[in-house]
């Protein structure tokens, strides 16, 4: 009998010696194909969770598979080590932000490295590393001087009774309190910087050099929010302050009855006039106390306040009334809209409620002239809008597409042109009168990265009473974060009062200056950890200065850009789109020459207790990888996270799931212990022992004792050989791992059954438990590694190629099926050898030569002789 096999003693086994022999370590190879695979580096909360496991365990065997397929593979990690945990840890437990970020660090790779994963840890970066964070800085100083980082006044969380800025994180409720004494937060600006991802908002919504899902991408393209219209300059009537607005319906604009301001809007101060003065301060005090989401929600009360000014309509002089309602933003357009009630439904409700005029502009074709119950946005026909009564509209389409078929449904003109449809001939005619033009807005904000934060790179700029703002000089990167510091739940960055850094002469004049107190987004670490790999030893550190780059040039040529990415889809509008932003800038910097930072991307579900419930402490439904990597070893966890789910789904864990592949672990152990024990007693000398050939369990025999093979035994052997590799090769490509294990796991029962007969004393059998053992090593790379070396095979199964299929092989074998009609044979067909009864039947009576004979009636009986013939009879 084999021995047992014990996980908790092969794997660290193993797991040591690939560290000793550097298995892992990536390097430059010009000759081969390179693939850089990466997955999502975790934060250092201080466990390793099984959402972690779900996420990186897979990305592994997939970066394994590539790398058994010839490609040379890189599959670096990491940790995204600043934020805010790390801080709320320290004002909890009294403990220091780098102490605790540091020692969690320390466990997690220890959990890291039970996973088995094929991680080069030479290349390891932690953002809040010095080492690494300069080049944080470094990123700072050089997107500033490419014009893409800015300051400027934003609004942030301010408790007026604490009198401080808060994290977002600290605001609490429907109400939004103060975390600390309950008292609602109000809106502050404070001067934070910005990055200008908005300068590539058009080329962000091109999707067209990457493979990523379309879920993500469509979450982008909507995030981006592009819309066409017209800018349109309206002024007020007193002082004749411009106020620009965008609209995407400029044919709308002779039914614009009032306008709308945000209440942050800095002319609604100026312009209300005093006996509306007392309402409008009320509401606007009361706006900034809100969320911008719920201000934007969609089935929220429209309200508003008139502020008792005027301005005037551009293209009929008309004079409307200026409003302020909280469902207008400030950060989205001009902070300023143009309301038309007859075309956009939440206009006519304001309208309604507030008793404005609604008059229609644009009209369904023969419309009766009665008012509207409720707006119209579809395409029509402008209707008392001066000189472009009659033109049709288009409404939301674009001309290209426009279709016949759109323009009958609406009972509108097919062939239109910009000189003919109604919105366009306004735009053009507003650029002829010099009152608007033709305009592109975005949804897209810029970026804010200043935190109020301890625990974060520090921003690199210093401000001089005389120079203004001047960045630190790059030679004197990293800005250090000092490590003594007070933790008050202030809201404001610890930085501030701590004068040793905040004092510094200035680089310009020597005078006395300060640094920025703020610290950067984490969000910008992330924006370049891709970059970071490209350095093979973090901690040694280099000269910075704004031509050294933040890599290995030479690394960075061969393996950049990353082929495949995985992670959560919780990012698709933070990090995924603030990466390519990134990578965009460094492009035009000269940095890097591709345009997109990762080729293909798949996102990974979520596994769910076994409740179905989203794993929580409070439930107690927490799955816990470490107790199941010391139970079952991590070969097992691996398997089930892959089997268990559809991996871009997930769902509820199982722990019955869990022992099944430990079964087919421990039969697929067994069997192919027992074929390598076979060879080792047929080999010269492995009879030393009398009897030892029979202590073989059955069918493992030596094929020396054995008659001559059988040899539709061994094409059965060969042609589930291939399929097998086949299938498991196809699933592998589609990230569709549980069929690619259903698939393993049929071949082995296949097998099972297999080595009770004869075609276990071949050759074929031998090669057969081969390919067993290269299919399941990106999966269980530990027992496959074991089982390889008993098979006398030469280390490591990782450096082995993944076996090849060869159609023929497995091809199933094919048989003629002869067709008669009432016993004479009319016609014949090829059917693969497991030919089913109704397929027979159903080929069999499709046939010509049958349907000839049929002429259109059922036949009377159908005779069905397996694998030979089908007897048809008709009348
Ligand atoms: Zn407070
Ligand atoms: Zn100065």
């Amino acid at each position: 009998m084999p021995d047992k096999w014990i996980p908790q003693e092969i794997e660290p086994k193993w797991q040591q010696k690939w560290d000793a022999d550097g298995l892992y370590r990536a390097r430059i190879d010009t000759g081969r194909v390179k693939h850089y695979a990466m997955t999502m580096y975790p934060y250092p909360s201080g466990d390793l969770h099984i959402g972690h496991w779900y996420a990186m365990a897979p990305s592994d065997v997939r970066a394994r598979w590539m790398r058994m397929r010839g490609y040379n593979v890189v599959f670096p990690m990491g940790f995204d080590a600043f934020g805010l945990p790390a801080e709320n840890a320290a004002i909890r437990h009294k403990i220091h932000p780098k102490q605790w970020t540091y020692a969690n660090i320390e466990r997690m790779r220890k959990q890291l490295r039970s996973m088995g994963a094929m991680f080069d840890w030479e290349r390891e970066c932690v953002t809040c590393d010095p080492e690494y964070y300069r080049w944080t800085q470094w990123f700072f100083l050089k997107l500033y001087d490419a014009g893409l980082a800015y300051k400027k006044l934003a609004p942030v969380d301010f408790c007026p009774t604490c009198n401080t800025t808060l994290a977002r994180e600290q605001v609490w409720g429907e109400d939004r309190h103060c975390e600390r004494c309950g008292t609602p937060v109000v809106k502050r600006d404070l001067a934070q910087w910005f990055f200008k991802i908005t300068a590539y908002a058009e080329e962000l919504r091109d999707f067209s050099k990457m493979d990523w899902p379309e879920r993500v991408t469509t979450m982008q393209r909507n995030w981006i929010g592009r819309s066409e219209g017209a800018e349109v300059v309206f002024r007020t009537e007193a002082g004749n302050h411009p106020l620009p607005v965008f609209t995407t319906r400029p044919d709308t604009l002779w039914g614009a009855t009032f306008m709308v301001l945000a209440p942050e809007h800095p002319l609604v101060e100026q312009l209300t006039t005093p006996e509306c003065r007392a309402a409008v301060e009320a509401y606007v005090e009361q706006a900034r106390r809100m969320a911008d989401i719920m201000r934007e929600a969609a089935d929220r009360e429209k309200t508003g306040v008139f502020t008792g000014a005027y301005a005037i309509n551009p293209v009929n002089r008309e004079r409307i009334p200026i409003w302020i309602a909280d469902y207008v933003l400030m950060t989205y357009g001009t902070g300023a809209i143009m309301a038309v009630p007859c075309g956009d439904q939440r206009d006519f409700e304001f309208a309604t409620r507030y008793h404005l005029p609604i008059p229609v502009v644009v009209a369904p074709p023969g419309w009766d002239g009665q008012p509207f119950t409720q707006a119209f946005a579809d395409p029509g026909v402008m209707v008392n809008s001066g000189p472009f009564t009659g033109f049709p509209s288009i409404g939301k389409y674009s001309l290209e597409e426009w279709t016949p078929e759109l323009a009958a449904e609406y009972g509108l003109p097919a062939g239109l042109t910009s000189q003919t449809e109604g919105r366009h001939a306004v735009t053009r005619w507003l650029e002829a009168q010099g009152t608007g033009k033709f305009a592109v807005a975005y949804r897209l904000h810029d970026w804010i990265i200043s935190r109020q934060r301890y625990w974060g790179a520090p921003i690199p700029m210093i401000t001089c009473p005389k120079c203004g703002i001047v960045p630190v000089p790059y030679p004197d990167l990293p800005v250090l974060l000092p490590e003594d510091v007070e933790f008050m739940p202030t809201g404001e960055s610890p930085l501030k009062f701590h004068e040793g850094f905040r004092s510094v002469p200035c680089p310009r004049c020597g005078g006395a200056a300060e640094r920025e107190t703020d610290t950067m987004d984490t969000f910008m670490c992330s924006s370049w950890y891709q970059y970071a790999y490209m350095q093979r030893n973090w901690r040694a550190g280099e000269v910075v200065g704004p031509d050294a780059i933040p890599f290995n040039p030479e690394e960075g040529a061969y393996w950049l850009p990353v082929d495949q990415y995985t992670g959560g889809i919780e990012h698709a509008t933070m990090h995924l789109l603030y990466t390519r932003f990134f990578t965009k800038a460094m492009r035009d910097m000269g940095l890097v020459s591709f345009d997109e930072p990762m080729l293909h991307l798949f996102n990974q579900g979520i596994i769910l207790g076994e409740d179905s419930e989203k794993m929580s402490k409070s439930r107690g439904n927490v799955i816990a990888p470490d107790d199941l990597v010391q139970q079952y070893g991590a070969d097992v966890v691996r398997g089930y996270l892959m089997f268990g789910f559809r991996w871009d789904q997930g769902g509820p864990w199982s722990s019955t799931g869990v022992l099944g592949i430990q079964r087919f672990l421990e039969r697929a152990w067994n069997l192919v212990l027992e074929t390598a024990e076979a060879a080792r007693a047929q080999a010269p000398g492995g009879f030393a022992r009398p009897g030892r050939a029979r202590e073989i369990r059955r069918g493992a025999l030596p094929e020396s004792e054995t008659g001559p093979a059988d040899e539709a035994g061994v094409r059965e052997l060969r042609r589930k050989q291939h399929q097998t590799i086949r299938k498991a090769s196809q699933d592998m490509e589609a990230f569709s791992f549980n069929t690619m294990l259903a698939a393993l796991m049929e071949f082995s029962n296949y097998l099972l059954k297999a080595r009770e007969g004869a075609v276990a004393r071949t050759p074929a059998w031998a090669e057969a438990i081969r390919a067993l053992v290269l299919l399941m090593a990106p999966t269980f790379p530990h027992i496959a590694e074991e089982l390889w070396a008993r098979l006398g095979q030469p280390y490591s199964v990782h450096q082995q190629a993944w076996p090849a299929w060869d159609e023929q092989l497995a091809a199933e074998e094919m048989i003629t099926i002869v067709v008669q009609v009432n016993g004479r044979v009319r016609d014949r067909f090829e059917a693969p050898a497991g030919i089913g009864e109704a397929e027979a039947r159903a080929r069999a009576l499709a046939s010509e030569g049958v349907q000839k004979y049929l002429a259109g009636q059922s036949p009377l009986k159908v005779i069905y002789v397996p694998g030979r013939l089908v007897n048809i009879v008709v009348r």
